[in-house]
């Protein structure tokens, strides 16, 4: 019988024993991952207070570039040394290497999946929602994707090929090897932002047909690559029995290139969520994520504001005043609860209105101020009324942010919690005052922003 190998590897029978030994030591990887999973979710439903302001003020700083706080960029770093720390220890030929990198990508898979989608249990142990973590889901797919890469290059170095096509357990490493670099490049920012679509129909059926691959590939991977298949199925399945509403959505036109849109539904939505819109007749198999500008309690009607972007946003903007059926799903998003806060501070810039109106509705009674900035006073006809506090760049010159925080938080001594929506850069100005707060000392504001884009 021909020899697998292209390029025989050092090994007799005490190779077995070495990938044994690194596969008793990736057990304490996988605890060690399960823990830090587990310990995040303890801190963020405790009332853990911050030991110490200066370093949480450090933390919270966020990094503009990268559009995250240095803690979660720490974050990043601890946990991708810590992956290849056990990568590489005691590692002592590039075989040995390739276990180790595949086992530990897909130990990840899991948790990557779980990161990744809309229901699953992880949201609910973290209490927030999938958009809040989904920069954790890119890095640690970024992580998955090189190890594979890695493993996949040496194997193709050591291994005859037509070796490898002739067997079934490499032909399905050699599949969900392909569906992740598929997956990785399809994620580059710049191709996922020119054909999101594409990039979204490579994620959906690329991680399928990976984690089945997996699956198949190697056995010791089974439990991980069935949790993550568990995940995925789940989450689907949820989504299509639960979350899914066939709708009229009545289409009207408004000031600044807006659509703004009116719907009946049952969908049990509570202030600050989002939905998925697909409108029918209007790049009909797209399916793209809105606020919900109405609060149930005051109104049976979902509303939207949907500022014309691109594709499928300038399309519903051109339907002008019209009536379509459409597909909801959700609602997705997780407001913070609102304890024995002293003040809500509710900043909106632009079409970021359509998150914090269903909230200044929700808390009327309570103390809470209000701002919402928009270029020109005709924005205001978004909204079904009109509400105080508005700022209009366009007579009024652009705000100083910081020190309307300033005079609304008493300098960062009140307890108060901020919850924004609007242009990245007026969230970044925000948040970094904030931090600046707690560099002081000030640790009773707390501050949440509702992203449009990630
Ligand atoms: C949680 C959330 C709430 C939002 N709420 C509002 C709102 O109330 N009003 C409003 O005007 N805009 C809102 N947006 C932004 C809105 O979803 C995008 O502007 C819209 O999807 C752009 O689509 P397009 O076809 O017009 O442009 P495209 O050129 O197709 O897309 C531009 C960019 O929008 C993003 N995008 C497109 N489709 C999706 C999708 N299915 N999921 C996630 N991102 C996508 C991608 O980053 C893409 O690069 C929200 C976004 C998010 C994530």
């Amino acid at each position: 019988m021909d020899s697998p190998f292209r390029v025989q590897p050092p090994f007799g029978p005490e190779l077995q024993d070495i990938v044994d030994y690194g596969h008793e030591l990736l057990k304490v990887y996988g605890l060690c991952i399960g823990l830090i999973v587990a310990g995040s979710a303890v801190i963020k439903r405790s009332s853990v207070k911050a030991p110490n302001g200066v370093i949480l003020g450090y933390l919270k700083y966020q990094m503009g570039k990268f559009e995250e706080s240095r803690g979660t960029i720490l974050f990043i770093f601890a946990y991708v040394g810590l992956s290849l720390i056990f990568c590489t220890y005691s590692v002592s030929h590039p075989v040995v290497l390739m276990f180790r990198l595949g086992l530990v990508a897909t130990i990840n898979l899991p948790l990557l999946y779980m990161l990744g989608t809309k229901r699953t249990i992880l949201n609910w142990a973290l209490g927030c929602s999938y958009e809040h973590v989904n920069t954790l889901h890119r890095w640690c797919g970024v992580l998955v994707v090189a190890m594979i890469a890695v493993h996949a290059a040496i194997s193709l170095y050591y291994f005859r090929w037509q070796y490898l096509i002739r067997n079934r357990w490499s032909c399905m490493g050699i599949v969900s090897g392909i569906c992740f670099a598929l997956i990785g490049i399809s994620s580059i920012p710049a191709f996922r932002s020119k054909c999101y679509e594409l990039f979204y129909g490579i994620h959906l059926l690329g991680s399928l047909i990976a984690v089945v691959g997996v699956y198949l590939h190697y056995p010791i991977a089974r439990p991980y690559a069935g949790a993550a298949g568990c995940v995925f199925l789940f989450d689907r399945l949820f989504r299509l029995l639960k979350d899914l509403y066939v709708v009229k959505c009545e289409i009207s036109s408004a000031y600044a290139d807006t659509a703004l849109v009116k719907i009946k539904t049952k969908c049990p939505w509570k202030a600050g969520d989002h939905i998925y819109l697909t409108v029918w007749g209007c790049r009909t198999l797209e399916s793209h994520p809105f606020t919900i500008a109405s609060n149930k309690k005051n109104s049976d009607h979902m509303y939207l504001i949907v500022r014309a972007r691109d594709g499928f946003s300038k399309d519903l903007y051109k339907l002008g005043n019209t009536t379509r059926m459409g597909i909801i799903h959700g609602p997705y998003g997780r407001t913070p609860k609102v304890n024995k806060l002293e003040r809500i501070i509710l900043i909106a810039g632009g079409s970021g209105v359509a998150f914090t109106y269903p909230l200044l509705q929700e808390y009327a009674g309570m103390d809470v101020k209000s701002l919402w900035i928009i270029r020109d006073r005709r924005c205001t006809e978004w909204l079904p009324e009109q509400i105080g506090d508005l700022w209009v760049t366009a007579e009024q010159g652009r705000p100083d942010i910081t020190a309307i925080l300033d005079e609304w938080t008493n300098n960062g001594h009140d307890n108060c919690l901020i919850l924004a929506c609007g242009p990245q850069a007026l969230l970044t100005s925000m948040e970094n005052h904030v931090a600046a707060y707690y560099s002081k000392g000030h640790c009773s504001v707390k501050f949440h922003k509702e992203k449009f884009d990630w």
